[in-house]
């Protein structure tokens, strides 16, 4: 049997990793400033999550949702204390269109209607909902596109101040936009469409799986704006790699047996990846390191002749040149050996290390940028 050949290769086959570096099978260092697209959260193979994942596959790897777990409360204690949420409720999933597809259903249930408002630009996942929720018509299947779902322009109060009415179920935005190319929501944008929810009696869903988990200098994007969503989707940094999922939702909504479900979501070797990553993130102020290194590259890049625009928070970076950048990207991999994440926007590369990236490996990236780009804009 033939793999279904969806994903363009890179020639590169990664045999171990530690921190922020890959080793590939010819004993090649990659510098890691991709994260396996935002995933790597505390670094690559982190000892304490190693120990982790092994203690718990020694114990019980699975069981279904049918008995107790203790693992998710204690997962949901901790992620409410860090996140600032403890008062809210989680469902536990396995990937971020899951958590998404879970948030707009559960918002549909406690309202009882079906328009979304979603965003030009945005990214939610490849699952019914969620992928009609996503601004990119090469994607959406026929059997996915639906009149439910409206798409209205990025931090243009005005626009949304019309779309959103009383017919809304609920707003769907991403914490900072990723795959749109690092795009963040105005702070008067967030709380503008917080106001419209109240009024209208429409929930506001914030997706955090790409900008949250301490990504971007604080646990949630949003938290910039000081806006708290009813809802709120995470996955990618949550497990370091272990697939995993969540919706974090407000008390007011309620919960009824068998509105949600599924087989593998909260098992207890996603709790044991997903407890040791916030031990990880606590113990080792890896939100402070985010937001100081994603300072500190931003600074360093935005002195360099001929960049359009430098955007992001903590260790989501989107560098926008004035040019695809596709070609700037093979060189950094293939001839720096560093890997770099690209958007949709084809102009900008996108930076997102490990939470614990160290200054000397984002000077590894400068260096290796700095030949790359000097050559590329001489030409
Ligand atoms: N939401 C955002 C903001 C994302 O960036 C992604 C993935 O890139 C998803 C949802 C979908 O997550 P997953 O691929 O885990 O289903």
């Amino acid at each position: 049997m033939n793999l279904f050949d969806v994903y363009p290769l890179f020639d590169i086959e990664p045999v171990k990793a530690a921190g922020s570096y890959i080793f590939d099978k010819k004993g090649d260092k990659y510098l890691d400033l991709y994260g396996g697209h935002a995933v790597i959260s505390i670094g690559h193979s982190h000892p304490y999550y190693v120990e982790m994942l092994a203690r718990q596959l020694n114990h019980i790897a699975f069981y279904s949702n049918s008995v107790k777990i203790p693992q998710q409360e204690e997962l949901a204690e901790k992620l409410g204390k860090l996140s600032g949420y403890d008062d809210y409720n989680l469902f536990l999933v396995n990937s971020g269109a899951e958590a998404n597809e879970n948030a707009i259903k559960l918002a549909s249930f406690s309202n009882d209607r079906k328009e979304i408002i979603a965003f030009k630009g945005s990214f939610h996942g490849r699952t019914s909902a969620a992928i009609a929720a996503t601004d990119d018509t090469g994607i959406i299947a026929p059997v996915n596109y639906s009149s439910n779902f409206v798409f209205a322009p990025f931090n243009d109060i005005e626009a949304a101040g019309e779309l959103i009415t009383e017919k809304t179920c609920a707003v769907i935005i991403e914490g900072i936009q990723g795959v749109g190319g690092v795009q963040i929501p105005d702070q008067l944008f967030l709380k503008k469409i917080r106001a419209l929810c109240d009024k209208m009696g429409s929930f506001l869903i914030l997706d955090e799986v790409q900008s949250g988990y301490g990504r971007s200098g604080k646990f949630f994007a949003h938290q910039y704006a000081d806006v708290k969503p009813d809802l709120i989707t995470v996955a990618k940094g949550m497990g370091n790699g272990f697939p995993m999922g969540g919706v974090l939702i407000n008390p007011l909504l309620k919960a009824k047996h068998s509105m949600l479900g599924t087989t593998f979501g909260g098992n207890y070797l996603a709790c044991a990846a997903g407890i040791a990553v916030l031990d990880v993130i606590k113990n080792e102020n890896l939100i402070e390191n985010a937001l100081q290194m994603g300072n500190y590259f931003k600074n360093q890049i935005a002195s360099f002749d001929g960049i359009k625009e430098v955007r992001g928070n903590g260790l989501m970076i989107g560098i926008e040149l004035d040019s695809p950048c596709a070609e700037i990207r093979k060189q950094l991999l293939f001839d720096h050996k560093i890997f770099t994440g690209s958007s949709s926007n084809k102009n900008t590369l996108r930076i997102l290390p490990p939470l614990n990236v160290k200054r000397e490996e984002l000077d590894i990236f400068l260096e290796a940028f700095s030949q790359i780009f000097v050559k590329t804009m001489a030409a």
